[in-house]
């Protein structure tokens, strides 16, 4: 247990009702979306950047460890305290949208802003913050850069690190940093903000977030492609894409997970649908939303798409995300224990990417039902383990895995889209990577974090 002289440190630091150390705190912050735990030994709720310097500057001289947290909503153990020590929880007063600049077309805000909150903020002056996580309603800023959040508008507009300008962050020592600048143009000295991007809270806690911002565009319109096979749905994806189409979303839904939708929520579907692409077109003029949908069309009969159906309105746009939405939900019809995993492959290789992952699952007996951002080339592969409880068959699983992700990286492919490492995939980081590569790993580490006090062991780093 941390020594009460530091909780008492903290509280002259912080104020009393900013430090906890009961049951109750130490138990809610013990969980993030992987359902595992780890408790704290303290959590702390810094009320701005000075307050998290002066505590990592005391934990460092202390050798107190550090976990960084936004909402607790990663899928990687990111924000578990797997060494106890301290949660550092940004969300709860460091949650302010600091300024919008229209003439720049720029945010500046807290690590803890709620994804949703800034979605909101900036849409009701005509502007736009694309990356949305389904966990966008919970999910931090900070959370989001942390990971390099994806999102369903990603085909079309990118991902987090695609919208950050410039940080403020606070190294393990205290030290207070600024990288990038409020600039569309900035390459003087090493791209640090890059560096501090998806570093998963391991190098410094990043204290403020400078976000660029695009026109909001006027009108959206939704659209569902109908295959007959997985086959031919990913040579859809990215023979469209190839041939000029630029859809904001293109999610990708097999046919296991057809199967689901239609046995478990009675989503009504073709017989012989083997595949779905669902996604939206956007655009300033209707013009511009009518092309989208002609050239994606054009394109998707070409590889063979038996239906392609336009949203006639915004209830029928949602009633075609619906099978979107509830995938996840759904495949449970095929075993009580999902293995997730959110790999990415470069998108021509996405046909074989699947025939693969398919081919792995039947040598195992699996149900490998796949689903995900077709269009980024990010599919979420869930190896379904029929009895969770059975440990042998939990074992298969991994092993299933652990293949997947060799031919993923074989196919210069990712073992993590937007998910991240964390300690999840941590024990898969020698698939993707060579010694010497992961030693530069721990330089930089080193370099920011000499004791390593911030968030051990996570990415396949040494721990406490
Ligand atoms: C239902 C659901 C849907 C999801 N959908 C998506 C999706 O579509 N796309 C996607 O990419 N992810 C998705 N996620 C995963 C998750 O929401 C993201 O990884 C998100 O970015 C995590 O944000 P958070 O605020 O919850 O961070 P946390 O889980 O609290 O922390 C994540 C990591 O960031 C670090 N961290 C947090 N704040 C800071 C800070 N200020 N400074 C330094 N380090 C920090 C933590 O130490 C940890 O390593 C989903 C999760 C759920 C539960």
């Amino acid at each position: 247990m941390l020594d009460k002289k530091h909780i008492h440190y903290f509280e002259t630091l912080v104020g009393k009702e900013n430090v906890y150390s009961d049951k109750a705190h130490l138990i809610a912050y013990s969980y993030d979306a992987t359902r595992t735990r780890f408790e704290p030994e303290a959590v702390l709720f810094p009320r701005d950047e000075q307050d998290i310097s002066d505590i990592l500057k005391y934990c460092n001289e202390h050798l107190i460890v550090i976990t960084p947290r936004g909402a607790g909503s990663g899928f990687t153990g990111g924000a578990l305290p797997t060494n106890g020590g301290i949660i550092l929880g940004l969300e709860k007063h460091m949650n302010k949208i600091l300024e919008i600049d229209m003439e720049n077309m720029v945010a500046v805000v807290q690590p803890g802003v709620i994804n949703m909150d800034l979605q909101k903020a900036v849409a009701e002056v005509g502007l736009m913050y694309p990356p949305d996580p389904a966990s966008e309603e919970y999910s931090t800023l900070g959370g989001n850069v942390s990971e390099n959040a994806g999102g369903m508008r990603a085909a079309k507009y990118g991902i987090t690190k695609d919208y950050v300008m410039a940080l403020r962050a606070v190294r393990a020592n205290g030290d207070i940093i600024r990288a990038g600048k409020r600039t569309i143009k900035d390459v003087a000295g090493y791209n640090t903000a890059g560096i501090l991007i998806a570093s998963e809270g391991t190098l410094a806690v990043l204290s403020e977030i400078t976000l660029k911002l695009i026109p909001k565009p006027k009108f959206t319109k939704g659209y569902m492609g109908i295959f007959p096979s997985v086959d031919d749905a990913m040579n859809a994806v990215f023979k469209s894409l190839a041939s000029g189409a630029n859809p904001v979303a293109m999610e990708f839904m097999d046919a296991l997970v057809v199967q689901a939708l239609k046995e478990k929520l009675g989503v009504e579907l073709p017989e012989d649908a083997g595949a779905l692409l669902i996604g939206d077109v956007d655009g300033n003029v209707p013009e511009e939303v009518a092309f989208q949908l002609e050239t994606l069309e054009a394109s998707f009969k070409e590889n063979n798409a038996q239906e392609f159906i336009i949203a006639h309105d915004d209830a029928h746009r949602n009633k075609l995300w619906y099978a979107r939405r509830n995938a996840s939900p759904s495949i449970t019809i095929f075993g009580n224990k999902k293995l997730n995993e959110d790999i990415s492959v470069p998108r021509s290789m996405l046909p074989e990417a699947l025939k693969a992952i398919y081919a792995i699952g039947d040598k195992y007996g699996f149900k490998v039902p796949c689903f995900g951002h077709a269009g980024d080339g990010n599919i979420h592969v869930n190896v379904m383990v029929p009895d969770g409880k059975d440990e042998e068959a939990l074992h298969q699983g991994h092993q299933a895995i652990e293949e997947i992700f060799q031919m993923v990286v074989d196919m210069g492919g990712t073992l993590s889209g937007e998910h991240g490492i964390g300690t999840s995939k941590a024990p898969f980081m020698g698939i993707a990577f060579n010694d010497m590569e992961i030693q530069l790993f721990k330089d930089i580490k080193k370099s920011f974090d000499p004791n390593n006090i911030l968030n051990p062991g996570k990415m396949g780093l040494p721990g406490a």
